[in-house]
């Protein structure tokens, strides 16, 4: 069969791979835990079912502005009021189906072929193929060994006159870890004198925990948005846990929007209105349903924190925000696929190779989920790798006992 090279050439997202792996093994009864997918398992706030539920009833559910409902245009004008103390016009915003869909549009929108997009390490895995598909190149910085913080001057160095755009994750997924304000400033001011672009993929910017705070990258600036180069892109689905409404939206200069517009209008049209509605629901209702996400995530990190620390050589680097860790696993193994098969294997238990996200040696841990699946989960792991813990444990209802070490 004849297809396209550049298509066939996209690799398959690991985390949803897995996800069907897990949901496969537990319709054949497995107790499979799922550490892999990040997804909170709290009920949609009920201030978006209810504003979905208007709409639907309403028998108007039509195509909307492909750049979003004005009224949703209004409720990001004011959650980036509150939250970056930046004024925007409803012509900087775009709404887009998922943040997903904003970064692949902005890229889509700033690169020409074989245009350069500095992608820090680790980073989230879609970062990469969606920079290739739009025909750029990822050029990829890594961290010192031994930290998730790349050095300011790594990435000055990774610049060259092919560079559009250096984009920033922080909460980081998949490490945790939250830059520091002097980094992020330093990242801002080298993109203003460079005149390139600092896409800024906000969407763990507020589960954070204890004192951390990521400052938004606007406040490194004087400059207005509409004559910034900095662009936002955020949604509802980690802070909401609304994963599954697929909402997400760009903040950027007009001309950059009304590109970044045109493309999907000419590709899925607009976002659902229904979908819609519910984000715009969610983000002008109660907010103590963020707070109450985030606490209950702060709670299973410090399951996290407190059950790893008792593996024997293991090396984490405690997450200050997002729902994931990312362990330094090579004390038992540098090959993280091979850790992550064989810990589905023999515990039951999903979680993502480091190597998918640059960072080999590694294992992404999601405590997104529920406090005992969290505890559950670490508990197997541990059992599995570590020859110092008890070598018999209960999966299910099944006694298993460790025979490889
Ligand atoms: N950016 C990062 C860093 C993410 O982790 C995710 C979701 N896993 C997204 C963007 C995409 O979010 P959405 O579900 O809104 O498309």
């Amino acid at each position: 069969m004849k297809l396209s090279k550049l298509a066939s050439e996209i690799v398959q997202s690991p985390t949803f791979a897995l996800n069907e792996e897990a949901r496969l093994l537990r319709e054949r009864g497995e107790a499979v835990i799922n550490l892999g997918i990040g997804e909170p398992k709290n009920k949609t706030p009920i201030s978006a079912v209810l504003a979905s539920a208007a709409k639907l009833t309403s028998g108007e559910v039509k195509y909307t502005p492909p750049d979003g409902l004005p009224s949703m245009k209004k409720a990001v004008i004011r959650y980036t009021e509150e939250n970056y103390d930046r004024l925007v016009a409803p012509e900087n915003i775009s709404i887009t189906n998922g943040a997903k869909q904003s970064l692949f549009n902005i890229f889509y929108s700033i690169l020409n072929p074989q245009d350069e997009v500095i992608v820090i390490a680790p980073y989230w895995v879609s970062y990469n193929a969606m920079i290739k598909m739009c025909m750029g190149i990822p050029v990829i910085v890594k961290p010192e060994n031994g930290t998730f913080t790349p050095r300011f001057e790594d990435i000055e160095r990774a610049i060259t006159s092919a560079t559009r755009a250096v984009i920033v994750n922080s909460p980081n997924n998949p490490s945790g870890v939250i830059y520091p304000p002097e980094l992020i400033k330093k990242i801002v001011e080298m993109c203003e004198k460079r005149g390139i672009f600092m896409i800024c993929d906000d969407i763990y910017h507020k589960l954070t925990f204890d004192r951390n705070v990521a400052v938004p990258a606007y406040h490194f600036t004087k400059k207005e948005v509409e004559n910034s180069h900095i662009i936002v892109v955020n949604g509802v689905a980690k802070l909401y846990g609304m994963t599954g409404f697929r909402i997400g939206w760009v903040v950027a200069p007009r001309e950059l929007t009304r590109v970044v517009t045109n493309v999907l209008a000419q590709t899925t049209s607009c976002v659902s209105p229904l979908a819609q509605s519910a984000a715009e629901g969610a983000l002008n209702g109660l907010q103590s349903v963020v707070e109450a996400l985030r606490l209950h995530i702060q709670n299973n990190r410090d399951v996290v924190l407190q059950e790893l620390r008792t593996f024997n050589g293991v090396r984490l680097i405690e997450p200050a925000g997002t729902f994931y860790a990312l362990p330094d696993i090579r004390a038992y193994s540098n090959n993280s696929v091979e850790v992550s098969k064989f810990l589905l294997k023999k515990a039951m238990v999903v979680t993502v190779p480091g190597k998918e996200f640059g960072m080999e040696g590694h294992l992404r841990i999601s405590f997104a989920g529920s406090v005992n699946d969290v505890t559950e989960g670490i508990a197997r792991i541990k059992w599995a790798l570590d020859p110092t813990s008890p070598n018999e444990i209960y999966i299910g209802d099944k006694k298993m006992i460790r025979d490889w070490m």
